[in-house]
């Protein structure tokens, strides 16, 4: 009698830890990867493919990239625009996974990239067709693809569609707030000037309201010539910025010679969360973080 039961017990256990596998999925950026983990919190967490500080308009894929997209079931993106390196690979994987781009995610909006006056045409210009790449930096386009997301799942894995679901509403319910407390904590820097060394914020300056008044392209792998430098130096000394922000990926020796002349401070403005643990919780660090940095760079 005990040995059918042990037998009937251990085949209940195995059919549930089957049950409770989530598929294998891949999330190209650490933004949207956090979004995938916070959605998939309880029944599995997804593969991240540009860790740490790489730069996704120049990044170049790996072997074990290339391992890591040819074994996943669910490939998250944000699209051609910004990971154009990611493109003809997934091209090719034809029918073997499911692949979304929530930058096409229903109900997430899209901004024109800014040109003109003091706003140099960004390194992913070439690919973006006008559109501003940045989409997770407006907390209402996270909302709207952790919808997506969970969707997606939930068609792939239904065994955990109802935790997907309820997941990316405690999601979207979370960022709610914090999009409330952000409007608040932020309005009392709008209208301060600032330049940026990567238009990547302009999402973000769009929902809050801020006052950039250009970005200056300043290529990370390669530092500016003599003339270039001064030229940059001109620009920010004329525009009576109280702010230049760099990124993580740029060389913080420069920015002294950058900044000479002028009245402006210099701080550093991550779109991507570089040093931030990737996860579920990474997202709001992200966003809470930015909004700090304007702040104690920008407060009178
Ligand atoms: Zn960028």
């Amino acid at each position: 009698m005990r040995l059918p039961m042990m037998a009937l017990l251990f085949g209940l256990l195995s059919a549930t830890a089957h049950a409770a596998t989530a598929p294998d999925v891949l999330v190209s950026i650490k933004p949207l990867h956090s979004i995938v983990a916070a959605v998939m919190d309880g029944a599995g967490a997804p593969e991240l493919l540009l860790t740490g500080a790489a730069s996704p308009h120049s990044y170049a894929l790996k072997p074990s990239d290339a391992r890591k997209i040819a074994r996943a079931e669910v490939i998250f993106w944000t699209g051609p625009v910004l990971e154009t390196f990611l493109e003809t690979p997934l091209a090719n994987l034809g029918r073997r996974a499911r692949i979304v781009a929530l930058g096409d995610a229903k109900g997430v909006m899209r901004l024109r990239a800014r040109k003109g006056g003091v706003w140099e045409a960004d390194e992913d210009d070439d690919h973006s067709g006008g559109i501003d790449g940045h989409i997770w930096l407006d907390p209402r386009n996270a909302m709207a693809m952790a919808g997506t997301i969970a969707g997606t799942l939930g068609v792939a894995d239904p065994s955990h569609a109802k935790l997907y679901a309820a997941n990316a509403e405690a999601f979207a319910q979370r960022v709610m707030r914090l999009d409330a407390e952000l409007a608040r904590n932020l309005a009392e820097v709008r209208g301060r000037p600032y330049l940026l060394f990567h238009d990547a914020f302009h999402y973000f300056e769009s929902r809050y309201g801020l006052s950039p008044m250009g970005a200056v392209t300043v290529a990370s792998d390669r530092p500016p010539g003599v003339r270039r430098v001064e030229m940059l130096r001109a620009r920010i000394k004329g525009a009576g910025a109280i702010c230049v922000f760099s990124t993580p990926q740029f060389s913080p020796r420069l920015l002294p010679a950058l900044t000479e002349g002028s009245a402006a401070r210099s701080a550093v403005l991550d779109d991507l969360g570089a040093d931030i643990p990737p996860g579920p919780g990474l997202y709001e660090a992200l966003l809470v973080r930015i909004a700090g940095s304007l702040r104690s760079c920008l407060a009178p």
